[in-house]
């Protein structure tokens, strides 16, 4: 288990992880897609990572992943933004990944929609929805997070696939639970209401078993995949 274990064995051991711990859960492991957060990893370890089968790759700064991925072109990976978008960095988002889950504002998806070549599908979003009482407050407010989804899936350049949350770290299971609740309420009670989302975009290396027991589709992994980032 140390730092300079093989990413392929991180790999095959946090699979086997989701999908026992899924399977537990009486969870389809097909359900559950590993988002690997590649952040601050080197291109070898990102390569190592496609060649044992790893498509979705995760970058939080949007330059540190357009340069990541004209290094990897020809290995067809799929790129999400992950981390807070500032207004002026949306035409590289729109041009180049296939994902954004940190979608908080009305201003990123006029921007979004119109940036996005017409010659590619619609940028695949996340509402990001502020969850436990962090300093930091990235993320819609909870109750301002329909109103944003319902107006990001009229947008013909992106279509609305879910919801992302950063809970407050938390090592108490329970705890990690009860945020991660939280936004699969929000999520259950969006749906009902009508709006189509197929993705949970929760949980992470410390956490991610209390969000796959709340529902979580999609978990963004780093450290637990890669190793400490540099
Ligand atoms: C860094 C990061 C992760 C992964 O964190 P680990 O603890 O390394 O698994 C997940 N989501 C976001 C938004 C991140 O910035």
């Amino acid at each position: 288990m140390g730092a300079h274990e093989p990413v392929e064995t991180r790999y095959a051991r946090v699979r086997e992880a989701v999908a026992t711990t899924a399977g537990d859960l009486g969870r389809d492991p097909a359900s559950v897609q590993i988002l690997a957060v590649s952040k601050r990893q080197s291109v070898d370890s990102i390569r190592a990572l496609a060649a044992a089968g790893q498509r979705a790759f995760g970058e939080n700064q949007v330059q540190e992943g357009l340069t990541k991925m004209a290094t990897l072109t020809g290995c067809d990976l799929e790129w999400h933004c992950i981390g807070p978008l500032q207004s002026n960095k949306t035409r590289a988002v729109a041009e180049h990944f296939q994902w954004l889950h940190s979608l908080d504002r009305r201003k990123l998806v006029d921007r979004l929609s119109d940036q996005r070549p017409t010659t590619l599908p619609p940028l695949n979003v996340c509402i990001q929805v502020h969850i436990g009482d962090e300093q930091r407050k990235s993320g819609a407010q909870p109750d301002a997070a329909g109103e944003l989804a319902r107006y990001a899936a009229e947008a013909t350049g992106l279509r609305l696939r879910g919801l992302m949350a950063i809970p407050p770290p938390e090592t108490d299971y329970d705890r990690q639970r009860a945020h991660f609740r939280q936004l699969r309420v929000l999520f259950d009670t969006l749906r009902d209401d009508g709006l189509a989302m197929d993705t949970l975009s929760m949980g992470m290396s410390g956490d991610w078993r209390a969000a796959l027991a709340e529902g979580a589709t999609m978990l963004r992994i780093g450290t637990a995949l890669f190793g400490p980032r540099s």
